[in-house]
C-alpha cells in the first residue's frame, strides 16, 4: 500500500483516524543491527520523497505540545468520571418510577455544553433572585457525593414558587408587580398563570380603549391640527374664549365662542365656529356640488382631500358674502382659516336660534315666515345667482321675528349642470313644510319653482315626472349653449364679483 498517498488524503487531526497500525515486532527485532541498517536505507528513500514531511507529521501527532497532551489526558479523566457518575445514577434510581438525573454533576467540556434552556437563563439572570443564595452549585468540584443527601428537583414547590415570582419581572412594563418588600415570595403555578392571563387581557383592553379614543376625536372633527388652529385664534385675540359645541352635523361641528377683535375691528360678541370635518365620508357624496361648479372646477381636480375640505369652507364664505350683499338675512363672515369658518352667532346668550323645524310659531308668524322664505329664495336666485341646494326647515333659523338662512357651503349657481334640479328639491321641501304647517297661501312646488326662477315651466297636469323632464331639458339646453358659446343663458343678473379664490395660499 502506498503510504504517501494515504497521508495526503487523511485529515490533519491529532486524534483522528491514523493509518493502519504498523506491524507489531518483538524487542529483539527492534534492537537488531540488521533492522537498523535496513531502516536507514529506507529513510534515504523517504527523504527523497517530496511528501516525506507530511508523512512524518501524520505518524507522530502533535506530541510536541504539552498543553495539548494535558488536555487530552484531562478529557480522558473526565470521561471516566462521567461514566462512573452514570453508573451511580443507575444504581441510585434502581427500578423507581421517579428518576433523578445526575446530569448537573457531569464534567462537561465547555464546547460540549449547550443544553441550557432559555427559561433557565432568564431565571438565572434575574438580578434580585431570591433563589440564588440557596441554589445548588450546578457543577461541584468533586461531583456527586452520594445517597442520603436531600435532592432538590425542579418540581420542588419552593423552588418553583420563587422561580415564578422572579418571572413576573418579564410581564409588560406597565404591569405593577411590586418589589416583594424583600419577602421570600413563592407563587404557585396556578396563581402565576392567572396573573399572566390577567396581564395579557389588560394589555388587549387598554389597546382597544386607546383606539376608540383616537377614533372619537376624529369623529368630532377636532383633531390635534384643528385644535391648534382654534388655539391660535384665541391666542391672536380674534376669539376671547371657545365655549362648547352647538351641533355635530353631517359635515361639520359648530362651536360657540366669544368674539375678540380682528385687525382693530371688533368681532361680534358671540360667534359660531363651523369646523368642516376632515373625515371625508360625507363629502364623497357631495362632490357634485363643487366639481361641477365652474367657480371651483379648475382647482378641484388637482387638490388633495384636505384641501377639498377647505374648498367647502371657502365656498360657504363666498356664498354668505354674496347673500349679505343682496340683503338676505344670514350670518356675517368674520374669518376663514383653512377649514374653520368664523361667523356671527344667530342667537343670544349662548343659546342658538331654533330651527324652523323646532320652533312653535303662531299661524300669523308662520305666514310671515313663509313670505320671508319666498322672498329669500327669490333674492338668492335672482340677486345672488345662487340655489341653496339644501334648503329645508333644518337650515333656516327663527331669530328676532325673522328667518335666517344658514348652511350654504353646497349652494351652487343656477347654471350648475344640476342647478335647476336642486332648486326644485328646495321648492318641494319648502312647499311641503308650510302646507303642513297650515299656511294656506303657500304655493305648490311647481308654482314656487316658477316664482323663484321666473322660468315659466309649463305646469300642465301637475305631473312631477313631466315637470322634471322639462327642467332637465332646460339644463341640457343650457349645457349645450355653454359649450358652444362659453356663456350662460338663464335670466339671471350676473354678479360674479367674488374675490379671487385661493385656498392653497397658507399651508
Ligand atoms: P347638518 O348636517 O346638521 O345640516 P351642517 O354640518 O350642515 O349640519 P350647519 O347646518 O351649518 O352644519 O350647522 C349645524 C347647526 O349649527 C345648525 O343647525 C345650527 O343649529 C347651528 N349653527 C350653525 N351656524 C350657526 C350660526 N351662525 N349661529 C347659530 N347657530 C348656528
Ligand atoms: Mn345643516
Amino acid at each position: 500500500m502506498d503510504q504517501s498517498g494515504l497521508a495526503a488524503e487523511t485529515p490533519k487531526k491529532p486524534w483522528g483516524p491514523v493509518g493502519p497500525a504498523a506491524p507489531s515486532c518483538s524487542l529483539t527485532d527492534v534492537m537488531s543491527e540488521q533492522l537498523a541498517s535496513q531502516l536507514d536505507e529506507e529513510n534515504i528513500v523517504f527523504t527523497s520523497d517530496p511528501a516525506g514531511d507530511l508523512l512524518l507529521a501524520q505518524d507522530f501527532p502533535d506530541t510536541a505540545s504539552d498543553l495539548m497532551l494535558a488536555q487530552m489526558l484531562q478529557m480522558q479523566f473526565d470521561r471516566e468520571f462521567d461514566d462512573q457518575l452514570r453508573r451511580e445514577e443507575k444504581k441510585f434510581n434502581g427500578d423507581s418510577k421517579v428518576s433523578i438525573s445526575f446530569e448537573n454533576y457531569r464534567m462537561v467540556h465547555p464546547y460540549e455544553d449547550s443544553d441550557s434552556s432559555e427559561d433557565e437563563v432568564d431565571w438565572q439572570d434575574t438580578r434580585r433572585d431570591p433563589y440564588r443564595a440557596e441554589r445548588p452549585q450546578t457543577t461541584p468540584r468533586r461531583g456527586f457525593s452520594g445517597k442520603g443527601k436531600n435532592i432538590t428537583t425542579k418540581h420542588d414547590e419552593d423552588t418553583c414558587g420563587r422561580k415564578n415570582t422572579a418571572r413576573m419581572e418579564n410581564f409588560a412594563p406597565e404591569v405593577q408587580v411590586g418589589d416583594g418588600l424583600g419577602m421570600d415570595l413563592k407563587l404557585s403555578n396556578q396563581v402565576f398563570n392567572s396573573l399572566k392571563q390577567h396581564c395579557h387581557s389588560e394589555q388587549r383592553r387598554s389597546a382597544r380603549l386607546h383606539e376608540k379614543k383616537e377614533h372619537s376625536t376624529a369623529e368630532q372633527a377636532v383633531d390635534p391640527r384643528t385644535r391648534l388652529l382654534m388655539y391660535k385664534m384665541v391666542n391672536a385675540g380674534v376669539l376671547e374664549n371657545i365655549n362648547g359645541c352647538i351641533s355635530t352635523g353631517k359635515e361639520s361641528v359648530v362651536f360657540h365662542a366669544d368674539g375678540g377683535s380682528l385687525e382693530e375691528q371688533p368681532v361680534p360678541n358671540e360667534v359660531a365656529l363651523k369646523v368642516f370635518k376632515t373625515t371625508l365620508n360625507e363629502f364623497k357624496n357631495r362632490d357634485r356640488y363643487i366639481k361641477d361648479d365652474y367657480r371651483f372646477k379648475d382647482r378641484y381636480s388637482r387638490l388633495n382631500p384636505r384641501k377639498v375640505i377647505r374648498l367647502w369652507a371657502e365656498k360657504e364664505m363666498h356664498n354668505l358674502t354674496r347673500m349679505k350683499k343682496a340683503g338676505v338675512s344670514c350670518p356675517d363672515v368674520v374669518l376663514l382659516k383653512k377649514h374653520i369658518l368664523v361667523m356671527s352667532f344667530i342667537g343670544k346668550d349662548h343659546v342658538p336660534a331654533p330651527k324652523l323645524k323646532e320652533v312653535q310659531l303662531s299661524p300669523e308668524d308662520m305666514k310671515t315666515a313663509y313670505h320671508q322664505v319666498l322672498q329669500i329664495m327669490q333674492q338668492l336666485y335672482q340677486d345672488c345667482n345662487l340655489v341653496h341646494a339644501d334648503l329645508s326647515e333644518y337650515n333656516m333659523l327663527w331669530f328676532e321675528g325673522k328667518v335666517w338662512l344658514i348652511d350654504v357651503s353646497q349652494s351652487v349657481e343656477p347654471t350648475h349642470p344640476h342647478g335647476l334640479e336642486f332648486l326644485f328639491r328646495d321648492c318641494r321641501n319648502v312647499a311641503t313644510f308650510f302646507q303642513r304647517r297650515g299656511v294656506t297661501e303657500a304655493l305648490s312646488v311647481y308654482d314656487l319653482f316658477n316664482a323663484v326662477s321666473g322660468l315659466n315651466v309649463p305646469v300642465g297636469a301637475e305631473d312631477e315626472a313631466q315637470f322634471m323632464a322639462e327642467i332637465v331639458a332646460l339644463e341640457k339646453r343650457n349645457e349645450d349653449h355653454v359649450q358652444r358659446r362659453g356663456k350662460k343663458t338663464f335670466p339671471v343678473s350676473s354678479d360674479d364679483s367674488d374675490p379671487p379664490l385661493n385656498p392653497d395660499s397658507d399651508d
